[in-house]
């Protein structure tokens, strides 16, 4: 076992001391603890930068049903706190912190958050993706209540409900499509005319029964006290509004990676997913990128989770071969 050099491994740096870490990873999602749990297991001490969204957006959601192990399903916090407590049992740091600046041209990385900096010498990025959302009055409020984001996660919930999905893209169909097996119907509300989904999709997608669309019109409003109840709709040529009784509103106007601080300095693609092989190595040999941040395609938990596992193996794999770490932990 070859130790790194480091005077200390944790800590919050103060008077412009830097905080040398083995790995540090950004990101207190699935797929961040994960990885922090492999790192800790591998005795690297990783420090984990929690972001503002302790849990990442699993959180967000009040049951997840599809992760392993939880016959029952689990709560979405609840998940986040477990994951959170076994990476902490094997020796990972948790820090209240967010990352904003990052210089990845030399090895040890320096990373600059609101409260410290760090100098990593292996970083794993699983700073997530973001649902674009409409920003409207009682969007937020009603979030897992009945607002979602996700038809594989929340579809379930809307057995023989009136839903409607907003947006005009492949996923807002595929999505739509998805939720026809629950839902008794599915109205798809898009701001213009046209779709612009595939045409495959289109054709699938106007012969389903089920599904139906309002044309040139925006939500402008999601109604409910405790779950939703109604959406105020407003016709964008006429200006004309009126209430729509639904039990759901899926949301698909877009995702957007969380990796804008990673611009020029690590290869992504054009909607701004960092690139990654299969190793979950980035551009740069010892940055390591994993979950949502760098995958446009699944988006799960169990998936992010997989991707933040292999990120870690791979860090350790990467710092023994410099000559900086304990024995490689695969399992
Ligand atoms: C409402 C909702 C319901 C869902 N339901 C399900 C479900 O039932 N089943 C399922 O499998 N999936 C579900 N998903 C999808 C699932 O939550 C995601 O696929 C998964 O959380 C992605 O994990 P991740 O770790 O890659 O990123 P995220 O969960 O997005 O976590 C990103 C993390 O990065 C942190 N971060 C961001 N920027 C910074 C920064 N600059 N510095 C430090 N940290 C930063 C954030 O605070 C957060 O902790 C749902 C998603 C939503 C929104």
């Amino acid at each position: 076992m070859v130790e790194l050099n480091l005077t200390s491994v944790s800590g919050t740096a103060t008077g412009g001391d830097k905080t040398p870490v083995k790995v540090l990873v950004l990101g207190s999602g699935p797929a961040g603890f994960s990885a922090a749990l492999y790192a800790a297991r591998a005795e690297l001490e990783p420090v984990v930068l929690t972001g503002m969204e302790l849990g990442g957006q699993a959180a967000l959601t009040y049951t997840i049903e599809n992760y392993p192990g939880f016959p029952e399903g689990v709560g979405g916090s609840q998940l986040g706190e477990l994951f959170q407590k076994q990476a902490e049992h094997f020796g990972a740091k948790v820090e209240f912190d967010t990352a904003h600046e990052v210089d990845l041209s030399k090895r040890p990385f320096l990373v600059k958050t609101d409260n410290a900096e760090y100098l990593a010498e292996s970083l794993i990025i699983t700073t997530g993706a973001s649902s674009n959302h409409l920003n409207i009055p009682g969007e937020k409020e009603l979030t897992g209540r009945g607002v979602s984001y996700c038809a594989t996660c929340d579809g379930w919930f809307f057995k023989d409900k009136k839903v409607i999905v907003v947006g005009g893209g492949d996923s807002a169909l595929e999505e739509g499509l998805f939720l026809t097996r629950y839902a008794s119907s599915v109205t798809i509300i898009h701001r213009r005319e046209e779709l612009r989904a595939g045409a495959i999709l289109q054709n699938r997608a106007m012969s389903n029964e089920k599904l139906g669309f309002i044309w040139n019109t925006v939500v402008t409003e999601v109604i409910g006290d405790e779950k939703v109840e109604a959406v105020r709709l407003k016709d964008v040529n006429t200006g004309e509004e009126r209430l729509l009784e639904i039990d759901g509103i899926f949301i698909f106007i877009g995702h957007t990676p969380n990796t804008q601080m990673f611009k020029g300095q690590l290869e992504m693609d054009s909607h701004g997913y960092l690139k990654t092989n299969m190793q979950m190595e980035t551009s740069v040999p010892g940055v390591f990128a994993a979950g949502e941040a760098a995958d446009p395609h699944f988006r799960q938990v169990v998936t992010s989770a997989g991707m933040g596992a292999a990120a870690a193996i791979q860090a350790t794999r990467f710092l023994e071969s410099q000559g900086e770490t304990a024995e490689v932990q695969g399992g």
